[in-house]
């Protein structure tokens, strides 16, 4: 029986991602090795290295001053890793969410952070605007999509000081302006591969500014990571190849442009049913909403259903709606591998589960 997998991440990767990522890990390309038993540094994993860098760059239109790296430690490390190297006074940064907010609390360790704007005192239910980014800040730090509530920038904003977004969960879901970035980070296993990856797209003029008056351990100064080419040390193998898969997949596809539409068009049948609903009602502001977390809660008088319909969807193949947490309620991930027949399916799930308890 198929699953709708709406996991928030790990999750839905391309089914062809997979497959060809467990033939590689039998036997790799016919050379009767594993990808798993040959060194990184051999001519087959280079070359797989080598077209996941060239992939990401053509699928995301990176431009030619920019460096590709994939690292370990999760979105999670570069949190402490981007002030470590570039804070030398002040940091700004946008407060949408959790993530965002571990994010500053790493920074504070080594400078000044300065919280332009923050959305917590609703639970971060929507990205808030009109604020003003300090023209003395080292950089000003964003988190473009909230995974955990479901909001979402989904413009390139204009910076006076070096922009630097965590993209974690909506990485290659749309056509991103790269030359506005001075840094674009996360993990992979939202929307572009499994777990144990982390990408990092950084300029080149971001290096210079790495001088010698703080001790940077050697691993994590980006130097050391661009230098080697993301083979410093043994790079998380088998996430890149599969990431790679993920990347063909996209570029077969028509690229981000092409999965943009697909994402717009899949979400609005989801959020159309939510506000056509009598019983589920959606959490973020209708004008902050993510493409690829929608979350979703029952109304006052419903909310002792809201356990009732985890099972109810779980006994019909539907997996990982359970909200976050600190939200509650639902959240169906729909990234780039979701199809709209599964957000369809959940749909209709919806409505015969409002049909039965109405
Ligand atoms: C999941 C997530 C993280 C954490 O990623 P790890 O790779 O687990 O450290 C950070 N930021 C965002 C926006 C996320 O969704």
């Amino acid at each position: 029986m198929k699953k709708h997998n709406f996991s928030a991440g790990p999750a839905i990767l391309p089914r062809i991602a997979i497959e060809n990522s467990a033939k590689a890990i039998l036997d790799l390309n016919g050379i009767g090795l594993s990808l798993l038993e040959i060194s990184h540094r051999s001519k087959d994993f280079q070359a797989v290295m080598d077209e996941t860098v060239a992939l990401m760059k053509e699928n995301m239109g990176i431009p030619e001053n920019y460096h590709v790296l994939f690292l370990g430690g999760g979105a999670s490390t570069q949190f402490a890793t981007i002030p470590m190297n570039f804070l030398k006074t002040k940091a700004a940064y946008l407060e949408t969410g959790v993530w965002a907010k571990k994010a500053i609390k790493e920074a504070k360790g080594f400078g000044t952070t300065e919280v332009v704007a923050s959305s917590a005192e609703t639970t971060f239910n929507y990205i808030p605007k009109g604020y003003t980014i300090p023209t003395d800040a080292d950089y000003f730090h964003i988190t473009t999509n909230n995974t955990i509530y479901g909001t979402e920038i989904r413009t390139d904003i204009d910076s006076p000081v070096p922009l630097i977004a965590d993209m974690s969960s909506d990485m290659l879901s749309r056509p991103v302006d790269v030359s506005k970035y001075a840094m674009i980070y996360g993990g992979a296993q939202k929307n572009i591969g499994p777990a144990g990856a982390t990408f990092v797209i950084i300029k080149d003029e971001m290096l210079a500014k790495i001088t010698e008056d703080r001790h940077i351990p050697t691993m994590f100064n980006y130097k050391t990571h661009v230098e080697g080419g993301s083979m410093f040390n043994t790079p998380p193998v088998l996430p890149i190849y599969t990431i790679m898969e993920t990347m063909r997949w996209l570029k077969e596809l028509g690229g981000v442009a092409a999965i943009e539409k697909i994402n717009i068009d899949k979400a609005q049948v989801l959020y159309d049913a939510i506000d056509n609903s009598q019983m589920f009602v959606g959490t973020a502001e209708k004008d902050s909403r993510s493409l690829m977390n929608i979350c979703f809660v029952m109304k006052e008088q419903y909310k002792d259903k809201e356990a009732a319909f985890i099972e109810y969807a779980k006994d019909r193949n539907i997996s990982g709606i359970k909200g976050h947490r600190s939200v509650g309620g639902f959240r169906a991930s729909t990234y780039n591998a979701m199809s709209k027949e599964s957000i369809q399916y959940l749909v209709d799930v919806m409505h015969q589960f409002e049909k039965e308890n109405l």
